[in-house]
Formats: structure tokens, C-alpha cells, sequence
């Protein structure tokens, strides 16, 4: 099967080989929080495992869980959601699989903004559905407009796929922004996926809106994909979430029971704490993105420094997302030689259909930064 692996997870890899190695890697490419799963998470988790909480679990997961999701989405504005709405799921990857699984049918069209996640196209792919790419660079802020949306809309199309904030660009969609094109979906009758895996990861004040909170036409055509991952530094847990219309809500539902069954019921007690104890995960977010938007200002001020390096505020996730085109070398190029070079690991733009630009994880202290920062000019200087 044509299906190419993770190249984040590949860049990772490497970095972590040669830091085995003994090499002194600043590793830039980590797609995860470098915190730990907050203590009373853990705790509930470990209680749940003495409680015996160790069987099959319904296949779209416990219900409290499910209630607590659907109380959550209620609360952001989509009103009359239910539990039977909601699924847990094997991680949020697992949930955008599931999503396009279910409504990708061989032939469909899917319409996807670059720079996007590495693992929609592939998805897609799997569906054996037709990506249709929409590119929208730095100079547009990595945002593409209703206009360019609604030009790529075929009688084919059946799903439009938007990350905000973003993975790989940070880039965050205002509310009108968002706005404007659900109503260019919703008036062509397709399906929207929106992935808010980074919903709390927000800085400078931005605020999150889910798109299935516009209308009640939205809520039955959006398919909300999030998860515990990036929130609350559970990547390792396994657990995403999916919300839409209760025929779609049901069809995942039918995959997951035929495939990975359920959630790991254990795991999906944590999860619970996280959700029911909103005070204490409020103040474990809080303090994860204190430490967060300080590298954030940190990396972005010292990539500005460089010449021949252009890098936007991004104002979500923990990425940031510079264009190197001006340094004269591709970015697959470019990432293989600092690497080799100068022992620095950043993700080249190619697997993000974006090539020209790099993403750099800050979710990394900051004296690798430090020390990344200076390694970089160094390297830049050189080539140019
Ligand atoms: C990390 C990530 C996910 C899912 O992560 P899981 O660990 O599978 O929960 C989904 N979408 C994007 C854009 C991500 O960056």
C-alpha cells in the first residue's frame, strides 16, 4: 500500500538516534507538550486500574465521559448537543481517520489548506479519496479565504478540512473568519472537519470557537475532532474525541467496534478527572502556557534576528512556522544539514505540503532554544 510514514515522527527519530549517540542535539521537532500528564489525572487513572476498570468499555466510550464531553460543547455554544454525539476514541489522529472514514467514499473530493497536518492527505489516501490542496502562505497569514474555498468546490467535493490553530503554521482563524467559510460549506452541502486538537493552546488573548457553535445547520454538518493530547500532556494516553450529528456520530461508532473496539477504558478515567476537575486542569493549562508563550516570544524574536529567515507571530499550538526561501536551498535541504552540520532537528515544509518553510517545536526548554538560536544564525550566516 502507497501510504508514506509520519515524516515529524521521522526528524524525531533521527534527533533522538544521534542523541543517543551522545550528540548534543537542540531537537526543534517534538510534536508534544515537554510536560508531564498533571498528577490528579494520573491518580484517577491509577484508581480506576485498582478499581478493576480493566474490560471492554462501550466501543464510543464510558459514559460519563461522553455526558462530560457533551456538557463541555454545550457550554462553548452548541446547543442541544448530546452524549450519544460524542465518541472517545484511541487519540485524536484516530478520530480524523474515523471522520474521514466515514464520510469519504472512494472518488470524493476533500479540500485541504496547506500547510496542513501530514496525516490528512494520507488519510484521504486511505478513504480512497481525491485531496484537493489549498495553499495559503505566509503572506496570507497561512489562511486561506471563502473565496479560494469556494472556487475549489466541485459536484465531487465532500469534506473540507480546517485546523485552527494549526499544526504546523500556529495560525489561529478568527471567529468571522471561520465564520465565512462554514456558510460557504454549509451552502455546498459538504462536510466540514474541524480539528481543534489545540483549542486551549492560545496566546495574546485569542480566543477559540468551534465552528459546529454558529448554527444549528452547522452542528449537523461539522465533525469536531480534539483530544486529551496537547491539553493536558496525555499524548502517550491515547485519547481523542469526536463530536456531529448523530448519523455520523454512528457510523464512527461502527468502525471503532469493528476496529480498535474501544478507548483504553483505564485511560478514559484520567481523562474524566481532567473533565470533571476543570478548576485544577484550568490551572494546569494555565501554567503549561505561561511557560509556553515566553519560548514562544523567545524563538520568535531570535528566528526575526536571522537574516534571510521570515517568521510570522503565530499565535496557537507550539509551533512557529518560518519561510527560508530567501537562504536558497529546499527545506528538506536545508533541515538535513543543520541537522548534520550543526546538531539542530527541525521539520522540513515538504511533508506539510509547504515547501520553503520549516516548523520549529517550542515545546522544548529554553536552553535548547538558546543554544538551537545560535546554532541557527550561525548556520544561516553561513549559507548566505
Ligand atoms: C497532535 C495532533 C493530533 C492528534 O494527536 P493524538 O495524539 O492522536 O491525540 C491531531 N491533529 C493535529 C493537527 C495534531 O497536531
Amino acid at each position: 500500500m502507497n501510504i508514506a510514514p509520519s515524516p515529524t515522527l521521522a526528524v524525531d527519530a533521527k534527533a533522538k538516534e544521534l542523541k543517543a549517540a551522545g550528540e548534543d542535539v537542540c531537537g526543534f521537532g517534538a510534536g508534544e507538550p515537554d510536560f508531564d500528564t498533571p498528577e490528579f489525572i494520573k491518580a484517577a487513572c491509577v484508581q480506576a486500574l485498582a478499581e478493576g476498570k480493566t474490560k471492554y468499555a462501550p466501543a464510543p466510550g464510558i459514559p460519563p465521559l461522553r455526558e462530560a464531553l457533551a456538557a463541555k460543547y454545550r457550554d462553548q455554544g452548541v446547543d442541544d448537543v448530546t452524549a450519544a454525539q460524542c465518541v472517545i476514541s484511541p487519540g485524536g489522529k484516530y478520530s480524523c481517520y474515523l471522520a474521514i472514514q466515514a464520510v469519504v467514499s472512494p472518488g470524493d473530493e476533500v479540500i485541504i489548506p496547506a500547510p496542513y497536518w501530514v496525516s490528512y492527505p494520507e488519510m484521504v489516501k486511505l478513504a480512497g479519496g481525491v485531496s484537493k490542496v489549498l495553499f495559503a502562505g505566509i503572506d496570507a497569514g497561512f489562511k486561506i479565504t471563502p473565496e479560494a474555498l469556494r472556487a475549489a468546490i466541485t459536484p465531487r467535493t465532500r469534506l473540507f478540512i480546517i485546523n485552527s490553530p494549526s499544526n504546523p503554521t500556529g495560525a489561529v482563524y478568527s471567529s468571522e473568519e471561520l465564520q465565512a467559510l462554514t456558510e460557504v460549506a454549509l451552502e455546498a452541502g459538504i462536510y466540514i472537519m474541524s480539528d481543534e486538537i489545540y483549542e486551549y493552546l492560545l496566546y495574546d488573548g485569542v480566543k477559540h470557537v468551534s465552528p459546529a457553535s454558529f448554527s444549528k445547520e452547522a452542528a449537523e454538518s461539522v465533525i469536531t475532532v480534539a483530544g486529551f493530547s496537547k491539553t493536558f500532556s496525555m499524548t502517550g494516553w491515547r485519547l481523542g474525541t469526536l463530536m456531529a450529528a448523530p448519523a455520523v456520530a454512528k457510523a464512527v461508532t461502527s468502525l471503532q467496534s469493528q476496529t480498535s473496539s474501544n478507548a483504553t477504558t483505564f485511560a478514559q478515567y484520567g481523562a474524566l478527572a481532567a473533565m470533571e476537575q476543570w478548576d485544577q486542569s484550568l490551572a494546569a493549562i494555565k501554567e503549561m502556557l505561561t511557560v509556553f508563550d515566553r519560548r514562544r516570544l523567545f524563538l520568535l524574536e531570535g528566528l526575526q534576528a536571522i537574516n534571510g529567515i521570515e517568521c510570522a507571530r503565530a499565535q496557537g499550538a507550539f509551533y512557529l512556522f518560518p519561510n527560508i526561501e530567501k537562504l536558497g536551498l529546499s527545506a528538506a535541504d536545508f533541515a538535513a544539514r543543520i541537522l548534520e552540520e550543526e546538531k539542530v532537528a527541525v521539520v522540513p515544509g515538504e511533508g506539510f505540503g509547504a515547501p520553503g518553510y520549516m516548523r520549529l517545536s517550542y515545546a522544548t526548554s529554553d536552553e535548547v532554544i538558546e543554544k538551537g538560536l545560535e546554532r541557527l544564525a550561525r548556520f544561516c550566516k553561513k549559507l548566505g
